[in-house]
């Protein structure tokens, strides 16, 4: 135990201080965003050890994602001025995950088991309804996949589903749920929801274990509490309760968390846990934050004014001494390739002034928006990175490397092999796929053991046999290569030898460039991949299973596939939904239309427009100098052109705090593109696109906003940089056309 603790208590204000050195017991901050929850919590948990004198091993601290996690564990261990590995740091799933791997026996898995994600359990799904002769026209795949999430969310397996009869819709999807989680529990195959509910039964049922977990975590630490599901409240009540012979009492739970930032309901979390909790714990003591350290005066009015729209809210107001600030500047581009040119000239000029790509986040509702956004960067030289999307671990080529991965380690891994026993393309056709598939269906076996027993029993014919024999030898022979090697030679050998590599280059151009380049990145992540960097070797006497590092590199991709990053400071491009709990000093928000956000579904549903306007406060809120609000006249997404108002949410700011900006000279408002035939997008118009930029011999360069007419009478405006938008009739103005 420190007897100084300064520097805990000296970077916090009074009402800060009052929670961090609040006596053990439960404890809840409800407070507005940027009013220093998550640092209140981080210096909890220093306070804690060092003042009161707690077990680092007692302490289990869960956040919402892999980054915050890692970034609170290095806070924390900054200030105790060592590591702390005896604590556990980490997202619900992370720690469910390090359960279920550390008890396996007792969960009834296989010691080897596998995570399914998100495209795993798609796959599988659909596999079910084929088995089950359901038409995926009808019932579509991804609907199934939800309703299976949500009700593991809810904590209810197939069985404790209610047989509907007059509901068809629940007994099909009832029955894919029942026939999926058979196949699951047979296969050993995981999915993120069945984490969560598998690590709680756990603690329901074995007694032992539960006893033993209440006893050792004495101090439970939520961030980000309002966006809990039912399962993980529920979690957090099992282990938090006292145990019954045990001298001890129960376990303290410290939450933190704003309701006006909850943004999960769609994916189950429930608000409504900030108000049970205050009654299913004992004495809570409630601690309100509200000054803002993080934003300027306007960007919070603007927050403020815009989250006073909800109806549904606890109420708070946040205050800053931080200064006024500048406005809040909007800008409407003519279609959305305007809007992204826009973004990407501000990023410019800000990191000219001296500012760094890092400062800047670009935020948008569609993972959609973002691919115009980068192409601009991509011109003016701007690095970025994306976060989400089709993250780094989803890429079709890391999978394909993944899966022989997984299979060099556990060849009976069904989902790893259907991925890659024809990729690249083998001469293993569809039909000896599925030969392979009843064979092991029939034997109750993997299709790794129906091919090899396939070929020793003659069951495949002429160029089949040999390719499957082949194959079979590859995965073997790979497998030879990685017992003695590192990991990160493992992940090359897979790469080079079965193929992959030079598959994926052979798709030249820039898409066979990238993908190359991936898997390079995937081989430097093997390398610098550091063992128990998230879920640290227990020292506290508690067996771990021995995953091998393969094994742990595998999971850690499943887990974390949103938050690989690596490279120098770049421009961040996320969906508001990841940005939560972070900050910048620089923030976009691009997109701001009526039917993108709020989108479509959520204005039918006042639920859902209160949880959209949750999401817009968060996307404001994360600003600290600088907020930029940005739409687009016309847009075209998902193969679609749409015109589209400005957000309601523009409305709900006070125009005090906003202030319009163009770019280049005046323009003029252009209407909407329509051309004499009905076209109306940019189509080619006497070979010009829009969105293209072109030089004229006496305005200089500017981008083509519209065309109209056709052949000798096609006209087409164009903004020019220094001299505003004009009209050209195309037949005489000789652009030279420079993208
Ligand atoms: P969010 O709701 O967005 O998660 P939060 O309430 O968790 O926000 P923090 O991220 O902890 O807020 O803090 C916001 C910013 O304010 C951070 O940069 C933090 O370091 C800073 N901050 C918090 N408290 C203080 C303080 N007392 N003095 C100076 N800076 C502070
Ligand atoms: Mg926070």
């Amino acid at each position: 135990m420190a007897l100084d603790v300064t520097h805990i208590l000296d970077p916090l204000n009074e009402r800060q201080r009052e929670a961090v050195t609040a006596p053990v017991g439960n404890l809840l901050v409800v407070a507005g965003a940027g009013s220093g929850k998550t640092r209140v919590l981080v210096h909890r948990i220093a306070y804690l050890v060092e003042a009161l004198g707690a077990s680092p091993g007692g302490i289990l601290a869960v956040t919402f994602t892999n980054k915050a996690a890692a970034e609170m564990r290095g806070r924390v261990e900054r200030l105790l001025e060592g590591p702390a590995r005896a604590m556990w740091v980490g997202t619900f799933h992370g720690i469910a995950h390090r359960l279920l791997r550390m008890h396996w026996r007792d969960t009834g898995l296989p010691e080897n088991f596998q995570i399914l994600d998100a495209d795993d359990q798609l796959r599988l799904v659909k596999r079910v309804m084929r088995t089950l002769d359901v038409d995926e026209q009808k019932w579509p795949a991804r609907q199934a996949v939800w309703f299976i999430n949500s009700h593991k969310d809810e904590g209810r397996r197939a069985k404790d589903l209610p047989a509907a009869d007059h509901d068809v819709f629940g007994t099909i999807h009832r029955d894919i749920y029942e026939a999926y989680e058979a196949l699951c529990n047979q296969r050993g195959l995981v999915d993120f929801a069945e984490l969560l509910l598998r690590s709680h039964e756990l603690l329901l049922t074995n007694d032992d274990l539960r006893s033993h977990y209440r006893r050792r975590f004495r101090h439970l630490l939520v961030d980000e509490f309002q966006d809990t599901n039912t399962v993980q409240y529920a979690w957090l009540r099992v282990l938090a309760e006292a145990e019954p012979d045990s001298p001890l009492g129960p376990g303290a739970v410290w939450a933190v968390g704003d309701d006006d930032q909850s943004i999960y309901g769609w994916r189950g979390a429930k608000i409504q846990n900030i108000h049970d909790f205050q009654t299913d714990f004992a004495d809570v003591e409630v601690v309100r934050l509200e000054q803002n350290y993080r934003s300027t005066s306007r960007i919070l009015q603007a927050a403020n004014a815009l989250i006073g729209n909800n109806a549904e809210r606890v109420g708070k107001n946040l205050w800053t001494d931080a200064g006024l600030g500048g406005p809040i500047l909007v800008y409407s581009g003519y279609n959305d390739l305007d809007e992204a040119r826009f973004i990407a000239d501000r990023t410019q000029r800000w990191i000219e002034d001296g500012g760094t790509p890092d400062d800047v986040a670009v935020l948008y509702r569609s993972n959609a928006q973002s691919r115009v956004i980068e192409e601009a960067c991509l011109k003016l030289d701007i690095p970025y990175r994306i976060y989400g999307g089709v993250r780094f671990f989803e890429r079709l080529e890391i999978k394909n490397a993944l899966a022989y991965m997984r299979l060099v380690s556990q060849r009976h891994s069904d989902v790893a092999f259907e991925r890659v026993v024809n990729t690249p393309p083998r001469g293993i056709g569809g039909k000896t796929v599925d030969a392979i598939r009843s064979l092991a269906r029939a034997s109750a076996t993997s299709m790794w053991q129906a091919s090899k027993d396939g070929i020793a029993n003659g069951a495949f014919k002429g160029r089949a046999a040999t390719a499957v024999g082949a194959f079979i030898k590859l995965i073997d022979d790979i497998a030879g290569v990685a017992e003695n090697v590192p990991l990160h030679e493992i992940a090359e050998h897979c790469i080079e030898t079965s193929g992959l590599m030079a598959f994926h280059s052979k798709e030249g151009g820039e898409r066979g460039m990238a993908r190359k380049e991936n898997l390079d990145e995937l081989v430097t992540a093997c390398r610098q991949f550091g063992r128990g960097l998230v879920l640290p070797v227990e020292d506290s006497g508690e067996e771990y299973s021995q995953a091998s590092e393969l094994d742990e590199f595998l999971d850690q991709a499943a887990l974390e596939s949103g938050d690989y990053q690596s490279g120098g400071p770049a421009v961040q491009m996320m969906t508001m939904h990841s940005a939560k709990g972070l900050e910048f000093p620089l923030v976009f928000m691009a997109g701001m239309e009526e039917g993108l956000f709020p989108n479509t579904r959520s204005m039918r549903e006042p639920g859902r427009l209160e949880e959209e306007r949750r999401l817009a406060y968060v996307g404001i809120t994360r600003a600290m100098r600088q907020l930029y609000f940005t739409y687009a006249e016309t847009r075209r997404m998902n193969g679609m052109q749409s015109s589209n108002w400005p957000s309601r949410f523009l409305d709900e700011v006070p125009d005090a705090c906003l202030e319009e900006v163009r770019m280049g000279g005046a323009v003029s408002r252009p209407f909407r593109v329509k051309t004499d035939n009905g076209v109306d997008d940019r189509d080619d118009h006497g070979g010009l696109r829009i969105g293209q930029t072109v030089r004229h011999a006496k305005f200089g360069e500017g981008i083509v906003l519209q065309a109209e007419g056709g052949g000798e009478r096609t006209r087409v405006q164009v903004n020019f940089a220094k001299a505003g938008s004009k009209w050209l009739m195309l037949a005489y103005a000789n652009l030279e056309v420079l993208t």
